[in-house]
Order: structure tokens, then sequence, then C-alpha cells
């Protein structure tokens, strides 16, 4: 029996009903500028304000004015590391250490900054797709301005021991940022615990409107403007408020960090099953660490495979699935990320990376279970690829 499995939810999740129904007013009715003094301004000031309180309580943030709204995570990306390097400048510093594995958002910034007299370094993530503090201590300097390093990866969902990292930064007088766009509304996020300066999050990610995200900028830290112009957030980021988009964004994120508990462990056991189920097939292989992991996230090789071919035969099954992210699939290049933990070029195209939501259930994994293998079995049947492999494999006997 057919079946219509989204599995995709890393790339962007579906708009929760909860935080549409909370967007509508704001899309009718109340219409009006929140920097007017009449009724339907006050009401979308209002509606800004207890979002920003949201938004903050969901994190743990100290206060509700720590958290600026943007158009999302890349531009709460572009915000962080261009006005903390330029904070470093001001004081001689023009160092940033990053990972090899982050989102383009930060990297293709970073190569901006390159550009602009900064050095940067980029540290390993090794096999299994976690950075190792010891690494980012060593490469301290007395002129690091930043270290930014993700939460957890957007391809193969590794979680970083972010809390321990941002310590370090921190010890040599370092600013931390991570972009925190997987993990925010999808495993437990403590801003006060963690002790990060800058975090980025983005609500497409956790079931709300897309084109609207925030940065958490920690009391204390003159972040400068990325967008001038008027007086919104607090003067640093200008322009009139996405009103129904951070109204659906922190109705959505009270809805996701509220499920984590009841959500994760099922979620935890249906990725298990699958990947457990996929590692069965020959010459498969799971890629990251899988305990320190989000809990939706399988990201698999199978030799002799290219990834385009399964993803057009799974999605004629109704599976949607991803090779690599969707901002690299459509290009040739393998993936950073798979580059990255060491996979050859060969394999690091061959990838599928499946990520669950909520609405994923035990029977979607049976059914990807019961649709994949033969797949699998198909194309390495019209693969010159998988023939050479076999081949090698025999006379290596
Ligand atoms: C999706 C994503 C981004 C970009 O967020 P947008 O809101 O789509 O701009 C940045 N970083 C990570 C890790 C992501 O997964």
């Amino acid at each position: 029996m057919s079946r219509f499995v989204y599995a995709d939810n890393a790339a962007t999740t579906k708009l929760s009903a909860n935080a549409f129904e909370a967007m509508k007013p704001y899309l009718t009715e109340y219409y009006g500028n929140p920097s007017s003094l009449y009724h339907i301004g006050v009401e979308t000031r209002k509606a800004v304000d207890n979002a920003r309180a949201d938004v903050a309580k969901a994190l743990n943030a100290s206060k509700p004015n720590e958290i600026y709204f943007t158009s999302g995570g890349s531009e709460s990306d572009n915000w962080a590391i261009k006005g903390a390097a330029e904070l470093g400048a001001k004081k001689g510093r023009k160092h940033i250490i990053s990972s090899k594995f982050e989102h383009h958002a930060v990297l293709h910034t970073l190569e901006y900054l390159e550009k602009h007299g900064y050095e940067v370094t980029l540290l390993e993530v090794h096999e299994d797709g976690l950075v190792r503090p010891e690494e980012l201590e060593a490469a301290i300097r007395e002129d690091t301005a930043l270290v930014t390093i993700m939460f957890a990866n957007n391809e193969i969902g590794t979680i970083q021991p972010i809390k321990e990292l941002a310590a370090i930064a921190h010890k040599h007088g370092v600013l931390f940022h991570t972009d925190a766009v997987q993990a925010v509304g999808t495993v437990p996020v403590d801003i006060q615990d963690l002790g990060v300066d800058l975090l980025s999050l983005s609500s497409h990610k956790f079931h709300g409107p897309k084109g609207v995200g925030a940065l958490y900028i920690k009391k204390g830290i003159r972040l400068p403007a990325l967008i001038h112009g008027g007086a919104q957030e607090r003067g640093i980021r200008a322009g009139t408020e996405n009103i129904a988009g951070v109204v659906g964004m922190a109705a959505a994120l009270k809805e996701s960090t509220e499920h984590i508990p009841e959500r994760n462990p099922r979620l935890e056991k249906i990725r298990d099953k699958l990947i457990d189920g996929l590692l069965t097939i020959d010459r498969s292989r799971i890629n990251g660490d899988r305990k320190s992991r989000l809990p939706g996230n399988i990201n698999m090789c199978f030799q002799g495979i290219e990834g385009e071919s399964l993803l057009l035969m799974l999605d004629m099954q109704g599976v949607e699935a991803s090779s690599g992210s969707a901002c690299t699939s459509g290009s040739l290049d393998p993936s950073h990320v798979l580059l990255s933990i060491g996979l050859p070029h060969e394999i690091a195209h061959g990838s599928l990376r499946l990520t669950f939501s909520d609405d994923n259930t035990e029977e979607d994994v049976d059914y990807i279970l019961e649709v994949l293998p033969p797949i699998i079995e198909r194309l390495r049947s019209m693969s010159p690829l998988w023939e050479k492999i076999i081949k090698e494999n025999n006379e290596n006997i």
C-alpha cells in the first residue's frame, strides 16, 4: 500500500495548526503598525512584546529584550558573526574559530570576512561529527574575536557539547555564538545554562512560519546593526515587524518545546528501528555519532548508489527525503558535511537523509523499510559503480 511520508523536516517543517490560528488576526483585522499610537497599532505592539516574552521564556533567556527578531536563521547567523567580527576588530582581534561542517549561512559569511582581512580557523569534526573541546582550546589565540560552532548539524544531526565549548571560549575572553537552528524546538535549549553570548534560531524548522527567526544577544553585548533604518528591535534591526510571523513563531516554539519530553523518546525509538533496519543492507553505513544525535535524524550511505536517483525513486513511492542539505542538492558537489567526516567523494554522493518530526510514526518507518531495500537493489543492478565495487572486492579476497 502506498503512503505519503514527509521525512525532510531538517529542510523545513509543516506549519502547526495552532501557530496558524494565532497568526490569523494579524493577517486580517490587526494590520496596524506597532510603532503607531492608535488602537490597532497598540494591539500589534502588544502582540510583538508577548511573542518576545514567550520566545525568551521557551529558551530560558534572562530577559525578553535579549531576543531580537530577524528574517530567519541565515540573517541571524550573518548578524551575529559580522557583528562580533566588527566588535573584535575594534580591539585588534581579527581571528575567528568555527568548524568544517557549519551551515553555509556561517561558512559563506566567514569566507566573506576572510576577504576583508579576518583570519578563520575551521576545527575538524572527526569521523563521529563532533568537535573536540581540547582542539578548540588549542586553536584560541590572543587575537581571537569569536568562536561560532553549530549546536546540531543539519545533515548528520550530531549534537555538539555547546556548554563546554562556550566555557572554553569564555575562559579566554572570547565571544561564543551558536547556530542553534536545528536544535531549538527539537531538543532542550536553555540559554542561561549553556552560557552562550549569541544564538540563532529559525521558525520554519520547528513548525512555525517561514521567513522569520531570532537572534539572542546576551545583555551587555553591544552588537552593531546589520540592517540600518528605524528604531525597531532596540534600534539595531530596522524594519516594520513581521507581526504575524513572530506571533506564529512564538506559538510554534511553545508547542514544540512542550512536546519534547513526550516526542523525543518516541522519535529516538523509531529512528533507531529505521537505522538498524537499513544497516542490514549490504555496504551501508550510518553517518555521524549514533548517540549524540538529533532524535529524528537518519543519515546513511549506500555504496554504489547515486543519491539523486535514490531520491527520485523514493519520491515515486511517496517518501520525501533529501541527500545532503536542501542548499546543496541541485548542485553536483558532494556534501561538505560528509567530506568533513572523512567520506571519500564517491560515497558522499550516495547519501540519504531522512528527518522526522512529531507527525512521523512507526508505520512510516515500516513503510520505508518495505520500499527502500528493493530500490537500492534495483539501482545497484543498473550501476557500473556497484559492479566495480563488487569486482574489486572479489579480487581482494
Ligand atoms: C535551515 C538552517 C539555517 C538557515 O535558516 P533559514 O531560516 O532558512 O535562513 C541555518 N543554519 C542551520 C543549521 C539550518 O538548518
